[in-house]
């Protein structure tokens, strides 16, 4: 089966500018930066999304969350704040199926977000 893209990212085979690594997750900058800082933090292990990520796995989304509030820490966003977003499905315009967070700062962000 094909692999998704961030899977082959996490293979090396497709090349992103890596913030760190650990035995769980990946974190690199994400391609598209929607504010100074955004950095994508995925599991090593493929979900597609929020929705197939099974009730035994909580602690797998736990260390993405801290991983996320490691990564802001060392980006020097705890002052200003930041947004973690986890686009789940269509609705929501999730276009990567592999579960990802999105950590954002560096700006002022509005909300509702659109
Ligand atoms: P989603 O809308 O699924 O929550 O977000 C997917 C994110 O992945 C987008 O922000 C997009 O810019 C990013 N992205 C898509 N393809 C690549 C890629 O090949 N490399 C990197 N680094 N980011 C990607
Ligand atoms: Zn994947």
């Amino acid at each position: 089966m094909e692999l998704c893209i961030f899977c082959k990212i996490l293979k090396k085979e497709i090349p992103a500018k890596i913030i760190s690594e650990d035995e769980l997750s990946l974190s690199f900058e994400d391609i598209n930066p929607q504010a100074p800082v955004h950095i994508l933090i995925i599991p090593k292990k493929h979900y597609s999304s929020l929705i197939d990520i099974p009730e035994e796995e909580k602690s797998l989304l736990g260390h993405l969350m801290i991983k996320a509030r490691e990564i802001a820490k060392e980006k020097g966003l705890e002052k200003t704040g930041y947004r973690l977003v986890l686009n789940t499905g269509k609705d929501a315009g999730q276009a990567v199926f592999h579960i990802h967070l999105h950590l954002l700062g560096g700006r002022e962000m509005s909300w509702p977000p659109g």
